[in-house]
């Protein structure tokens, strides 16, 4: 036999089949293959009986690397698709589908000893074999007649060594080696799960959903609607029927609450898959999925990749997430994904949001996607109360704080009534820059093209893009002044105001920098939420999702602060944060309250969002997009050259520019926009950026995009990478 096999090469741009012979191996199978006189894993992604190379010197793949096929027939389609979507390589597509410590073979099963009672007698015949005063080893027996087979680390612990190992010199009992599952997020109690009786709107969305298997929903829910409790009921009774599901939420400090509500009512036929995992753990999680033990996926997005058997549901709660768009190579979109997935699959997708994204609405207005609301909130409240700080006003009073009265004000009464707070600021640290107040210099980070951000806690100047960490100045490089000032405030400022102004209450904070550990999140989170703290100041990590029945109060501290990208996307994510982050406020009994500071009120954005008219938003948004064609009216790529000479990227640049020129001549009409340019970040990680930016017309996007692959795959210079990126969520 032929078999076509991806050599799983770390790096470079060889992205070719080669064949190997090869007998009894199944499509998908992981083998170990001779390329390059090295050693290498592959994937097979073919088997054949011809060759168009010399058979004779074809090499004999050498053993396979696991006893079952990796990638199942399903997710070799899916990557193919991929491939041809983005423009990616073979070996970076299926690297996603696997664990990554399976490449290398740097984990394994964990296996433990089990021992069970070797004999098929009663209980008492088996008792009266042994002497009256062995009490360990009668105890021993019974549990094990009453329990059946157990690990034998339990039974050491509970009934000594000594009783085990007489009882295996008699022949009583026997030990095995069984396979053992890790189990990540082991604390997370299975809880009693108390089913609610759906509210006539979940009732009918449920129905909706549930109509269609194969169909394509997008359930616009306002913040506390219940869109969780839909998406449980819909998988619930597709496992019932033996399908299983995939439930995506959009980061992973979500995860932790999704898992117990899931655990809660689906127990162990949940595995978690996201990157926060231990190798073990997340190998194990993924082979309970693979082998059936386990119907129901839960994650980030990568999770969508999950090898679930006999698909029936894809879920993608807060749909309009940016993270569902990859960044980094490999680049994909989830949504789409999870479409094609779902197609091969005769699988339902539902997509939840309390602020879906203006591609999906437009979608939905256009009958895509099949269109359920849920304009209410559970408990009948009205959604929060939105108080604009009109930022310059205060300056003008003389206000020169982050604070602005009326916040100061909602803040003390929200915490005299025994309530709680979230501020929310989309900056972490102390201050976002270090300015010296004679020469003007800013201090910048030596790699990329980002000012550095002071963090207080270790003195440090630290840049967040590259994590790179600087001792903290006390003279300027520049001018040698010793006079700074420091720029906008940080998360870590907005404490320590809060210390001062509130001696009294204890106050946590959430962002990168709090919760580098793995489960430091929903250690946080549980704290804010048993009350141990009144005030959460956080970065958009708390904007989404979460739920805390005693937050009365929401105070956005820089609602402009991503107002001002020259970007097209950044008021519709400007209206999806203070929503979201609005809508954490007053989702028990009592109303809330939110305080939206600006430096810009009238803006049409920040009015909208203030009256959380999300339809509103979408008409007026969808009519500029329109207008200008950008998506979902057409489609963006963009082709990005990095490297660490700026002369070979320029010209690089220069040529792939010229090419696309001319295509562009070809078909003048469906190229709305064709430009190159240094990207906004000039440097990054010691490296320099430059961009092609290209809006071509949405009906022209199978035509067009092979064609501008092709071009980006041409004669290549040393030193620069380039990469294609589909209408990308960061045009930094
Ligand atoms: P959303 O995801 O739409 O913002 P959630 O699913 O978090 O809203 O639901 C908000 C709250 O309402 C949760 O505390 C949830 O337990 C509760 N809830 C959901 N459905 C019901 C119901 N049918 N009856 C009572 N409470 C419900
Ligand atoms: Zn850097």
């Amino acid at each position: 036999m032929i078999y076509s096999v991806i050599v799983d090469l770390s790096a470079g741009e060889v992205d070719r089949i080669f064949d190997y012979k090869g007998e009894g191996y199944e499509v998908g199978t992981r083998v170990l293959v001779n390329f390059a006189n090295r050693e290498t894993e592959g994937y097979i992604v073919e088997k054949k009986e011809t060759t168009d190379y010399d058979e004779s010197k074809l090499k004999q793949i050498i053993r396979p690397l696991e006893n079952f096929a990796a990638i199942s027939p399903e997710m070799l389609e899916l990557g193919r698709f991929m491939r041809q979507e983005y423009h990616l390589r073979w070996a970076d597509v299926l690297r996603l589908f696997i664990p990554a410590q399976m490449r290398g073979n740097r984990v394994k099963s964990l296996t433990k000893q089990q021992v069970c009672l070797a004999t098929q007698d009663s209980l008492d015949v088996i008792l009266n074999s042994l002497k009256p005063n062995a009490t360990m080893q009668r105890d021993l027996v019974t549990f094990l007649y009453l329990n059946g087979a157990t690990l034998s680390e339990t039974l050491n612990a509970e009934f000594g060594n000594a009783a085990l190992r007489a009882l295996k010199q008699k022949g009583l009992v026997q030990t095995q080696e069984i396979v053992v599952r890790r189990t990540p997020y082991k604390n997370i109690r299975t809880g009693k799960f108390q089913k609610h009786e759906l509210l006539a709107e979940q009732q009918n969305a449920v129905d909706t959903v549930l109509s269609d298997r194969q169909g394509r929903f997008l359930l616009y829910g306002v913040t506390g609607s219940g869109k969780t409790e839909v998406y449980l009921t819909v998988i619930e009774k597709l496992v019932a029927e033996g399908k299983g599901c995939i439930m995506l939420v959009p980061e992973i400090s979500l995860t932790p609450n999704m898992l117990r509500q899931l655990r809660e009512r689906f127990g162990d036929t949940v595995a978690l898959l996201h990157s926060g995992l231990s190798s073990g753990e997340r190998y194990d999680e993924w082979l309970r999925l693979k082998e059936g033990e386990a119907q129901i996926a839960v994650g980030a997005r990568s999770a969508v990749f999950a090898p679930i058997k006999n698909l029936g549901a894809i879920i993608i709660d807060e749909e309009h997430d940016g993270s569902y768009i990859s960044d980094f190579n490999p680049r994909y979109n989830t949504s789409e994904v999870a479409d094609f997935r779902a197609r091969q699959n005769n699988a339902l997708l539902l997509m939840g949001s309390a602020t879906p994204s203006l591609g999906s609405f437009y979608a939905a207005k256009q009958g895509k996607l099949k269109l359920i609301e849920m304009p209410e909130r559970i408990n009948k409240q009205p959604l929060p109360h939105v108080e604009i700080a009109d930022m310059r006003l205060e300056t003008r009073r003389g206000n020169k704080g982050i604070f602005s009265e009326v916040l100061k004000q909602r803040l003390s009464e929200t915490l005299a009534a025994g309530n709680q707070a979230m501020l929310f600021l989309n900056r972490r640290g102390y201050s976002s820059f270090l300015m010296c107040t004679k020469c003007g210099y800013v201090a910048k980070c030596d790699d990329c093209d980002v000012t550095l951000t002071v963090h207080r806690e270790d003195n440090r100047l630290k840049c967040h893009y590259c994590g790179k960490s600087y001792y903290m100045l006390d003279k300027c490089p520049n001018c040698k002044a010793s006079s700074f000032r420091q720029g906008k405030i940080g998360t870590q400022q907005v404490v320590e105001l809060l210390n001062k102004m509130f001696p009294d209450v204890k106050v946590l904070r959430m962002d990168a920098d709090t919760t580098q550990t793995k489960e430091s999140h929903g250690r946080i989170l549980e704290q804010f939420r048993q009350g141990e703290a009144q005030i959460l100041v956080g970065t958009q990590m708390i904007a989404k999702g979460h739920d805390f029945p005693k937050v009365t109060l929401v105070g956005i501290l820089d609602g402009d602060q991503s107002l001002h990208h020259e970007d097209y996307l950044a008021t519709e994510r400007t209206f999806q944060l203070v929503t979201q982050v609005a809508g954490r406020s007053g989702r028990d009994k009592d109303v809330g309250t939110v305080v939206l500071q600006t430096y810009t009120p009238e803006h049409y954005c920040l009015r909208f969002a203030a009256k959380q008219d999300y339809v509103g938003f979408y008409n007026w948004e969808i009519n500029l997009r329109k207008a200008a064609s950008f998506p979902p009216f057409s489609e963006i790529v963009r082709i990005l050259f990095t490297g660490e000479k700026e002369k070979p990227c320029i010209d690089q640049l220069t040529e792939q520019y010229a090419e696309l020129c001319n295509l562009k001549s070809k078909y003048p009409s469906d190229f709305y926009y064709l430009d190159k340019m240094r990207c906004p970040l000039k440097r990054a990680e010691n490296k320099y950026r430059f961009q092609i930016l290209i809006k071509i017309s949405k009906n022209s996007v199978q035509q067009l995009l092979p064609q501008i692959y092709a071009v980006c795959d041409g004669k290549k210079r040393s030193g620069v990478q380039i990469s294609v990126e589909r209408n990308p969520q960061n045009l930094a």
